[in-house]
């Protein structure tokens, strides 16, 4: 397990050396008089304080957490982010934050690179996910106004909720017995769509939507298409051993992209991205500022971008996680291939039980699973999961926590027929396996829930 008190001489050094540059600039009155609230012990009381509420959280650390899109961020992520935020520069402008605005661009062009952008694309970091994709939505509209933007009904629900910030159409298309969305339902309302959102692993359960196949259709129709790869962008990395490599290998394709490092890249909240194939969008962010943009002629990130201030802090802690795993399989691909494989086994083991069902392939590492009773009725297996789920948590020796996921009826009739919709929707067990720790701890995992 990772201590992190064990990089605290590398912490040490490294601001020893930053503090020495802060004193270059000459004592400020402060060293005659320091101000009580700056005291180290008055800090520690209250930082004690607060490690005892950060007990109160689940063990996201730990891979006998396996429920939500968590975990704790690479330390060398967290060294720098908390080296360079010491500085707190601000990425919004070069004005702000020279050294870490070079960073972001030098790490938008290796995950553009990872796409297979060209130089000529743009892209910047955002705070998340959510703002990256209201970004590319927004150009989405500005070049299509008037027309809809359509994302399948397994899309992150803030697509549908950008729509009416940005005033626009939402078409939720429908998805088939796969659970992708529907390729004819695109072809039958093409007039009316100027966007298509496909997501690259969904949130529910790592779906890849066939991004190859869209394409064919929307590239007969001059529709966009916009890759929400929030969660899945990193396996691009992998490509080459996922079924879904057709898909990956058609991404350069798609004319915005959106990854968030936070998910997938080891990075602590606060680092999402979005990419545009085509820098020209960059006219739509135009504006002139009269505070900011005057110490370079260079881009200054603001320029291109809906937010303002953005933590400098979060692009020091990617740049210096990339250094350490570079965008390539054996670099952080490795940290992808140890999830997917856990995944994987897992999925191996439901196959072969005869109490428990896995739901789908799954595509990345993200695994819908249930325990099935023998009624067959709705009711009771959302009972039944439900206790699975809370059981868990309770289970003071042989923890174990998971995520419930909720499939409409007759979307889940249409996989497991024998089964009598008394209900609405199906509750199913959900498990995020995105730790590399999960590889090994997967089949005590599995023990542990009975399968
Ligand atoms: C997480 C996620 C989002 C939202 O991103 P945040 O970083 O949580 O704001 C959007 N789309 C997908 C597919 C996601 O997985």
């Amino acid at each position: 397990m990772n201590r992190f008190q064990d990089y605290l001489p590398a912490l040490k050094t490294a601001l020893g050396k930053l503090d020495a540059w802060r004193e270059a600039y000459g004592p400020t009155a402060e060293d005659d008089n320091p101000v009580p609230h700056y005291a180290p012990e008055r800090i520690e009381e209250v930082l004690l304080k607060l490690e005892q509420r950060l007990e109160e959280n689940y063990p996201f650390h730990h891979p006998e957490y396996a429920g939500q899109m968590l975990k704790p961020p690479h330390p060398a992520a967290w060294l720098a982010y908390t080296l360079a935020m010491t500085i707190n520069p601000n990425n919004h402008s070069m004005d702000g934050g020279p050294p870490t605005s070079r960073m972001e661009k030098a790490v938008i062009k290796k995950l553009a690179a990872m796409v297979g952008y060209d130089e000529t694309s743009l892209g910047h970091l955002t705070s998340g996910g959510t703002i990256a994709n209201l970004e590319a939505l927004f150009v989405a509209r500005e070049l299509h106004p008037g027309k809809a933007i359509a994302a399948s009904a397994n899309a992150h629900f803030t697509h549908q909720r950008m729509c009416r910030v940005l005033n626009a159409e939402f078409i939720a298309i429908p998805v088939n017995a796969e659970g992708v969305p529907d390729p004819e339902f695109i072809e039958h309302n093409a007039d009316r769509i100027g966007t298509v959102v496909v997501t690259l692993g969904t949130t529910g359960l790592g779906v890849v939507e066939p991004l190859a196949d869209i394409l064919d259709i929307t590239r007969r129709h001059g529709i966009r298409v916009h890759a929400d790869a929030a969660y899945g962008g990193f396996f691009t990395l992998i490509k080459d051993s996922l079924p879904s490599r057709q898909h990956w290998q058609a991404i350069h394709d798609a004319d915005s992209i959106v990854i968030d490092p936070h998910k997938h890249g080891l990075q602590p909240y606060g680092c999402g991205s979005v990419l545009y194939k085509d820098a020209s969008v960059a006219r739509f962010f135009q504006h002139d500022s009269p505070y900011t943009y005057f110490t370079s002629d260079d881009i200054h990130l603001g320029e291109i971008s809906l937010e303002c201030s953005r933590a400098g802090a979060s692009a020091a802690a990617l740049w210096t996680t990339l250094e350490l795993l570079p965008l390539e399989p054996s670099g952080l691909g490795t940290v992808l291939t140890s999830a997917r494989n856990a995944a994987m086994k897992f999925a191996a083991r439901l196959r072969d039980s005869a109490a428990w069902e896995l739901y789908s392939d799954p595509d990345l590492d993200i695994v819908g699973y249930f325990r099935s009773p023998e009624s067959k009725k709705l009711t009771d297996l959302n009972r039944a999961n439900n206790a699975i789920f809370q059981q868990g948590m309770k289970n003071r020796d042989d923890p174990f926590y998971l995520s419930l996921y909720k499939i409409e009826a007759d979307q889940f009739l249409k996989r497991f027929p024998g089964f009598e919709a008394n209900a609405d929707r199906a509750v199913i067990l959900r498990s995020v396996f995105m730790k590399e720790e999960h590889e090994r701890f997967v089949e005590t995992l599995a023990g542990r829930l009975g399968i």
